[in-house]
């Protein structure tokens, strides 16, 4: 594959071949003359579409059986209400690990749902860079109702690499930026959440894995498509579900399977991440603010040595195809970030850049 080079957070990449895919069939969906989202969510056809997509989404992550795979509206933010209102009390205490701006909007949320948000730890200045505080120091309560972590980072490429464990709360995780990147023990989870627009397919659709034994303690307000219990029941079509992203993030799975599934893309994504993490740690013009123990897989933000030249770096890089690497605007400097979509190639010709940048502004 050749330039351009999508490095966006999110919505990000997706692979090329399911978009051709996407676009040979765009018009005229399976010879029915009609595009699929032109057709009944409750049309058999698009009923046994949506199904496999669960099933192979479920062989790609062995998802057990007393799990149940939900695709909800409303992204990530979506499942930021949901989780707290699916699983808690209005009277109880839920546990959060702050490691960066995906927990910190994910605490406020749950915070109105709930009597007691507590914030268990998280994020750490060290010598070595941002990190994690170690777990021994995590204040977590006895009588929490779950305890919700961000195993990955988006903006501040901060992730936890190990599964933390609560020794009474189910565990809830925000997959958004890390879901089907390697693999994954989804029996030590109570709840996986993502937004899909990074690894899954289009933004504003998000999946949500729940184990059944946390069904039916919806709050009574709970709004009724955000109801786990509902969609569980209804199939994920208690409304009209976002058919056009269940179908494209089913092509990605495809996709997925054909790569050789999610062992052989950990893989991938370690050789990446390597690649550019080696070059910033060997060059004086740019540095990764992350501990080495806590980095990122994903995305990987980096600053200039010299800040003035950022948007001299971005104009450069754009012209070379290499799209997508302004940093969140929370923290500045660059971003790039390489989910699954990412070839290695894109990842070698982002590195060939940087490293001509750095000779040229030196
Ligand atoms: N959690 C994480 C880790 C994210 O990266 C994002 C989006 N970048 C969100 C939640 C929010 O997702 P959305 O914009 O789909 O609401």
């Amino acid at each position: 594959m050749t330039a351009p080079y999508n490095f966006s957070a999110g919505p990000a990449m997706l692979p090329r071949a399911v978009l051709e895919r996407a676009q040979e069939e765009l018009r005229s969906w399976r010879g029915s003359g009609i595009s699929v989202m032109e057709i009944s969510h409750r049309d058999p056809a698009f009923v046994q579409m949506a199904q496999k997509a669960e099933q192979d989404l479920r062989a790609l992550m062995a998802i057990p059986e007393n799990y149940q795979v939900l695709f909800m509206h409303g992204g990530g933010r979506g499942q930021f209400t949901a989780v707290p209102q699916n699983i808690a009390a209005a009277n109880d205490t839920v546990d959060y690990l702050d490691t960066g701006v995906w927990s910190e909007f994910a605490i406020r949320e749950a915070g109105k749902f709930v009597a007691k948000v507590n914030v268990v730890g998280g994020a750490i200045d060290t010598a070595k860079g941002r990190a994690i505080a170690p777990t021994e120091t995590w204040a977590l309560s006895p009588n929490a109702a779950y305890f919700h972590y961000c195993p990955n980072e988006t903006v501040d490429g901060v992730a936890l690499h190990q599964i933390p464990q609560h020794p009474s709360a189910p565990l809830v995780a925000d997959m958004s930026s890390s879901i089907l990147s390697e693999p994954l023990a989804v029996e030590k989870f109570g709840v996986l959440y993502a937004g899909a627009q990074k690894n899954i397919g289009p933004s504003g659709f998000a999946i949500a894995i729940v184990r059944d034994d946390l069904l039916g303690r919806a709050q009574a307000n709970t709004s009724t498509i955000m109801d786990y219990t509902v969609q569980a029941k209804e199939r994920s079509m208690y409304n009209t579900p976002n058919t056009w992203a269940w179908y494209l993030s089913g092509l990605v799975f495809e996709w997925l399977q054909e790569q050789g599934g999610v062992a052989a893309m950990g893989q991938k994504n370690q050789r990446k991440a390597d690649l550019l993490y080696n070059y910033i740690d060997s060059s004086d013009y740019y540095r990764n603010p992350v501990h080495p123990d806590y980095r990122s897989k994903m995305n990987v933000p980096f600053l200039l040595a010299d800040a003035t030249r950022d948007d001299a770096f971005l104009a450069a890089a754009e012209q070379q195809g290499l799209l997508g690497l302004k940093g969140h605007r929370f923290v500045g400097g660059m971003r790039a970030s390489i989910y699954n979509a990412m070839p290695l190639e894109g990842v070698v010709a982002l590195v060939d850049f940087m490293r001509e940048f750095e000779q040229k502004h030196t």
